[in-house]
């Protein structure tokens, strides 16, 4: 075989199922790019449906903003977003969004469809169909309350050993996507979440929280109400002289379960990172919190929940398309700043016992 050494551009389409490949790389993150639309158009209720674990369809269902008739034909082309309009837009950015290539990249891995409707058109919508390219192809009149459901089919099917792949870990897919979707349920204050999977066995309910504002609620339907004895509060604020400190404005608010047998786990398999409301991975961190709670429970794993809040400005979600690994410039002071606030807990003086610190 003799190869043409010369050099040309790579088509368009070919381009965009390269890149799409990596921005949807599974069923988890199809299902967290839907949910994070769903979150960031301000939606109270979302319902996630799955059938067949999400072989047969996904479909995410909202009561937000809904989608404008205007932005209908280039919803799902790659980086048309309604987020940012320019680099320095990243800087403030609070929306999980902002890349535009989710629906661009759904579209190229699977068969989407969107109905949708706003303040304005309801209760009259639209149902949307687009091509694997991301255009649009038909639009037709539908009954529909305020927000938006976007259903995807066939999800891999153009992607045979992706495709492959998904069915042979199903199982290990899917409860990939409970905990991440636990993740968002922990922090989204004041939304109704919930995730359901229609399988032949029957329906499972995988996660579901009700709208509370307080997070050791929330927290509790996905770790468990019985786990409430258990969980401890802690907290980290700016302290006011610390002029470095302030100017990081780094708060620390985090749950997790005490260093006693009965409150720990065999896996670190319920450990929550966020950064600024986004669910993230945060190794360094991760690591640090484990060597402490071994330090009194060796053979355990804490439950947790930590959220820090940190001047945007110091930071960089842009790292990685799906956003979880951040840029943290200040990492050494925040990880200092939580190690002092879990000395607190962890320290026997300051009893883990004392029921006024669960909050
Ligand atoms: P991004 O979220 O980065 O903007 P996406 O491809 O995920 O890119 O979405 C493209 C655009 O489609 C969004 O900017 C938003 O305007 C619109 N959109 C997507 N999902 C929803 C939704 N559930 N409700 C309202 N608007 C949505
Ligand atoms: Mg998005």
């Amino acid at each position: 075989m003799t190869v043409d050494t010369g050099m040309h551009a790579i088509g368009k389409d070919t381009v965009r199922q390269l890149c799409a490949g990596q921005v949807i790389v599974d069923l988890a993150t199809s299902v967290k790019e839907l949910l994070e639309n769903s979150l960031d158009a301000a939606a109270t209720n979302v319902e996630i449906k799955l059938k067949d674990s999400g072989l047969a369809s996904i479909s995410v269902a909202d009561n937000g903003q809904g989608i404008d008739e205007a932005n209908f034909a280039t919803l799902c082309r790659k980086h048309w977003t309604s987020k940012i309009s320019s680099f320095e837009d990243l800087e403030g950015v609070e929306t999980f969004g902002f890349r535009g290539e989710a629906l661009s990249s759904l579209c190229a891995v699977a068969n989407v469809t969107i109905t949708t409707a706003t303040r304005e058109s309801a209760p009259m919508g639209v149902e949307l169909e687009f091509d694997s390219n991301g255009e649009l192809v038909s639009q037709k009149p539908m009954a529909r309350e305020r927000g938006t459901t976007v259903k995807l089919t066939g999800l891999f099917a153009k992607w045979p050993v992706r495709q492959q792949d998904l069915k042979k870990n199903i199982r290990r897919e899917y409860l990939r996507l409970v905990s991440l979707i636990e993740q968002y349920a922990v922090i989204s204050d004041g939304v109704r979440l919930s995730l359901t999977n229609q399988t032949r066995g029957g329906n499972t309910v995988s996660v579901r929280t009700m709208p509370q504002s307080d997070r050791l609620a929330r927290l509790l339907t996905v770790f468990g109400t019985q786990m409430r004895p258990h969980i401890v509060h802690f907290e980290h604020q700016p302290t006011a002289d610390s002029s470095e400190e302030s100017q990081l404005d780094l708060s620390i608010n985090g749950h997790i379960s005490k260093p006693i047998p009965e409150a720990g786990r065999s896996a670190s398999d319920r450990q929550f990172f966020f950064v600024n409301g986004r669910p993230c991975d945060f190794p360094k961190a991760k690591k640090l919190v484990n060597e402490m709670y071994r330090d009194h429970s060796p053979t355990r794993f804490p439950l947790y929940a930590i959220a820090v809040t940190i001047n945007p400005r110091t930071i960089d979600v842009n790292l990685t398309p799906d956003k979880r690994t951040i840029l943290i410039r200040h990492e050494p002071q925040l990880l200092a700043a939580l190690r002092q606030a879990l000395a607190l807990v962890f320290e026997p003086s300051e009893s883990v016992f004392n029921v006024s610190r669960v909050q």
